[in-house]
Parts: structure tokens; C-alpha cells; sequence
């Protein structure tokens, strides 16, 4: 497989450690708040590289942090902890918040057909791991203490830009976001291994460490949940790509100078949902979660499909308008798999090579997901009986994901009473844009033809739902 390594920014060929097996890690969520759908592009496309290494064959065992401590507002290590804003915002304590979205959070990636990784590990919980990395990383010199906080020290290193494609702007990490410069570092560009002092002094989580009462810095968390969950290898480290300066860069300087070597060799990086002003943010802008999808009756796996047909190193620009092109795209692909008919029809293993040869061929790829789902129309397309066709799409489905053989009972009926469940689907996509568009004239009467098919529609908070009038 070839893989886009932004540690050197070039396509490289994807060889692990150890023969068959693959170490991953990802960043997990900040639980101050629900994620947005452009967290969620990132998680679901570091699921398919997760579920299609397994689908060639390896053991992958990948394992994600819960960041419920130590991510302040500024990546300059500055301003408030989020999970204090969080708490703050809704009178809760930190760790009523972090439970609440830390189950929002995988709530909406089951809804989205994300599976949870193989080890999920809060901050919270490692403490002491930290504490020990942040001990060592003194003992070697590669830290300081100052002004009451532990430092890392980036004049250590040979080479702290390690993925050397920054930008002056990006460089300038200590100084921006109209932060005040933190005097205490010697360099700019040091960071917070353990804060005892901050002007946040409300800080409601803190620990007793060898260097004072505080609480850790948000990089280190990654490095040591890696460490002690992937070892001392690691294969890939995945997130988006507004992490891989200063967070991944962070991670580097502060595992390797930990390590005494290199630690990890692929850097997998999912470039930003952007919204029509730019990066999608839960501090601007209307903030899109999976919820809100559903509230305005969007299948969550529309959106995951969304995301899918294009590639994860192109920004992608959300609008509804795009994503009612794909509702109709989704619907009417899943409506042509409902017709397949698989009989007695014996499947034709030695002709669906060819079509899981092309399938492999797309993610061989850098994961190219739209090519992947190419692939499915092919099939669709292809001379092959059903039997085969429909074994061909589950297999594909393993990586994507789309539920695209799966069937409410709705879909059977229909079949058997011959209703154009497609026609169907697109009336009640145009009743929903009739609504969204409040002409509500235009809705009744969509909902009006729609019963003289026998179709009765129903509209609730998760949806609307259809079934055949008995
Ligand atoms: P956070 O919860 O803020 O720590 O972010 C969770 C993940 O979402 C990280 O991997 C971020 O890099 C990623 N992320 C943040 N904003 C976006 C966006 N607009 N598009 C895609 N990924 C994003
Ligand atoms: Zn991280």
C-alpha cells in the first residue's frame, strides 16, 4: 500500500515494524463539547485506513487518548483548559462534562459507522505515566523547570520542524493568537510539559507531582498513552492535519527524546471540513454535529459517504446543497443493491477477482476512497450474477462502511408490492427541501402524492420514516 507520509511529504510505500502487524494511533477527541462534522471527517477516514489494513490482513491494534485534561484554548500553551470552559459553560464539573461528550462522542461515531479503537485511554487515567515521562525527560536534559512549569527544551534537538513543510505563520506558534509570550521559555517554540502556574488558577483538576501541585500539558498525553499501549514503535499516527504543528511535532520532540530513538514512521494526516468561512470550528460559525444532521432528517451514513467520495488530502467544503447530491447518490445505490436478487445463484469467486483486485488497487492508493466507491458501481454495472454482486458489495462494505446491504423491512415489503422505493426516497428528499425552504405548500403536497402511492410518511426527531399503508 502507498501511503502520503507528511514526514517527508511524499507517497511512500507502507511497510511496518513487525511483519503483519500494525501499531496506530490517533488522537482522540477533546470531550469539552460535541465534536463537529469535521472532527468527524477525520475520524471516519482514519476508519477506513484502520478497517482496510485489516481487510488486506494485518493485525492492527490501534488505540486512542480521550484528551480530558491540559488542552488549553491556545496551541501556544496559553489561555483557559477547554474541559474548564466546558464546565464553566454548562455548571457542570470537569469530569460531568468529559463523561457527557466522551458518550456523545462515540454515540455519534456508531451512528457514522465508526468502530471504536482497539484501546481507548482518558488523560485523567495517566497520571502517573506522565509524571514518570516528564521525569526522565529532565534526567536527560532535555527539559527545565521555570517560573514553577516544566518545559521542553527544543534547542536540544537536532531537528524540531521534523516535517520541515511549516509556514512562516505556522512557525510563529509562540506569538500568535494575540497571546501574551510566555517568558519563562527559552525558546519560542518550547512548550508545557506540567503547568504549576498558569493565570488560570480555577483550574478544578490537578495532581501532586515532584515539581508541584498542577496538571500535564496536552502533548505529552500522546506520547506516553502511544508509548505505553502501542511500545516503543509505532507504525502510524494519525489526526488532522491542524495537529501535525505543534501537537504531532510536540509528540515527536518530546517520544524520541524519551525513546533515545525513532518512534514512529507514518504520519497520516486528514486535511479540514471547511464551511463557507473557512475551517470548520467549534468557535465559529453554525457548529454542524451529527445530531443536527438528524434533526433536519439527514441519514448520518449519508454524510460518512460524503466524506468517503473524496479524497482525505483535499479540503472539503460542507454545504447541504452538496450533501443532498449525495442523499440522492447514497439512496439510489442502495436502491439498486435492494434489487439484487441472489437466488440460487452460486457465487463466482474466481470472476470477482478482478473487481476486489480493482477495489484493492483504489486504497493501495493513499486510500483513495471515491475510486473505491467506483468500485460498487462497477460491480453494479458488471455482467456478474447477484450472488456475486451482492458478495462483492459486502466485502467492499467491510472497509466502507456504508451499510450498503443492509435493509429496514420497508424496503422488503416494498419489493414484494413492486413500490419504486427510489421514487420514494427522492420525494421525501424533495418534501425535505421544500420544508428546509419553508415552502410548506410545496411539502403537503409532496406528502399528498406520496400517500396516493400508499406511502405514509412520518416526521420525528430522528428522521423521517416511511412505511407501505396496510
Ligand atoms: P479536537 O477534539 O479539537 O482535539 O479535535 C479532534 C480531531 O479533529 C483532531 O484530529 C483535529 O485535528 C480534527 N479536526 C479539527 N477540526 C477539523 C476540521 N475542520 N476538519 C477535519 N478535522 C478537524
Ligand atoms: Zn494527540
Amino acid at each position: 500500500m502507498i501511503l502520503y507520509n507528511t514526514l517527508g511529504n511524499s507517497k511512500q510505500e507502507f511497510v511496518p515494524n513487525e511483519q503483519g502487524k500494525v501499531k496506530m494511533y490517533t488522537c482522540g477527541p477533546t470531550v469539552y463539547h460535541y465534536a463537529h462534522i469535521g472532527n468527524l471527517r477525520t475520524y471516519i477516514m482514519e476508519d477506513v485506513l484502520e478497517k482496510y489494513l485489516r481487510y488486506v490482513g494485518y493485525d492492527v491494534k490501534r488505540v486512542m487518548n480521550i484528551t480530558d485534561v491540559g488542552h488549553l484554548s491556545s496551541d501556544a500553551d496559553t489561555g483557559e483548559d477547554k474541559m474548564l470552559k466546558g464546565a464553566k459553560r454548562e455548571h457542570k464539573t470537569v469530569m460531568e462534562i468529559a463523561k457527557f461528550y466522551t458518550d456523545a462522542f462515540f454515540t455519534d461515531c456508531k451512528k457514522l459507522n465508526i468502530k471504536t479503537p482497539d484501546i481507548v485511554e482518558s488523560a485523567t487515567n495517566c497520571i502517573d505515566e506522565f509524571i514518570n515521562m516528564i521525569s526522565v525527560l529532565l534526567e536527560k536534559g532535555y527539559a527545565y523547570i521555570a517560573g514553577g512549569n516544566v518545559y521542553f527544551d527544543t534547542s536540544k534537538l537536532d531537528t524540531y520542524y521534523v516535517f520541515g513543510n511549516q509556514n512562516e505563520d505556522e512557525l510563529q506558534v509562540g506569538v500568535r493568537d494575540d497571546v501574551d509570550e510566555d517568558k519563562n521559555k527559552k525558546n519560542k517554540t518550547d512548550f508545557v510539559l506540567w503547568f504549576t502556574k498558569s493565570k488560570f488558577d480555577s483550574q478544578e483538576l490537578k495532581w501532586d507531582s515532584p515539581w508541584g501541585i498542577g496538571y500535564p500539558g496536552w502533548h505529552i498525553e500522546c506520547s506516553s498513552i502511544s508509548i505505553k499501549h502501542a511500545g516503543e514503535y509505532l507504525d502510524i499516527h494519525c489526526g488532522g492535519v491542524d495537529n501535525a504543528f505543534p501537537h504531532h511535532t510536540n509528540e515527536i520532540a518530546q517520544s524520541e527524546a524519551f525513546l533515545g530513538h525513532k518512534w514512529c514512521n507514518y504520519w497520516f494526516h486528514v486535511l479540514h471540513l471547511l464551511d463557507n468561512s473557512g475551517k470548520m470550528s467549534k468557535s465559529k460559525g453554525e457548529f454542524l454535529t451529527v445530531s443536527l444532521l438528524e434533526e433536519k432528517d439527514y441519514n448520518p451514513l449519508a454524510y460518512r459517504m460524503f466524506c468517503l467520495q473524496s479524497h482525505y488530502r483535499k479540503p472539503l467544503t460542507f454545504s447541504f446543497e452538496n450533501l443532498d447530491n449525495t442523499v440522492l447518490s447514497y439512496n439510489k445505490l442502495k436502491n439498486r443493491i435492494s434489487k439484487l436478487n441472489p437466488a440460487n445463484d452460486e457465487i463466482d469467486k474466481q470472476k470477482a477477482q478482478k473487481y476486489i483486485k480493482d477495489f484493492k488497487s483504489a486504497l493501495d492508493n493513499d486510500l483513495n476512497t471515491s475510486l473505491a466507491i467506483t468500485a460498487v458501481y462497477d460491480v453494479l454495472k458488471s455482467d456478474l450474477n447477484d450472488s456475486t454482486k451482492l458478495y462483492l458489495i459486502n466485502d467492499f462494505d467491510r472497509v466502507l462502511s456504508l451499510d450498503l446491504t443492509k435493509f429496514d423491512d420497508n424496503s422488503k415489503k416494498s419489493e414484494s408490492l413492486d413500490i419504486d422505493t427510489q421514487k420514494v426516497e427522492e420525494l421525501i428528499n424533495r418534501r425535505l427541501l421544500a420544508k428546509r425552504e419553508k415552502n410548506y405548500a410545496l411539502a403537503d403536497q409532496i406528502r399528498d402524492e406520496l400517500k396516493s402511492m400508499h406511502i405514509i410518511i412520518k416526521d420525528s426527531k430522528d428522521g423521517t420514516t416511511w412505511e407501505i399503508e396496510n
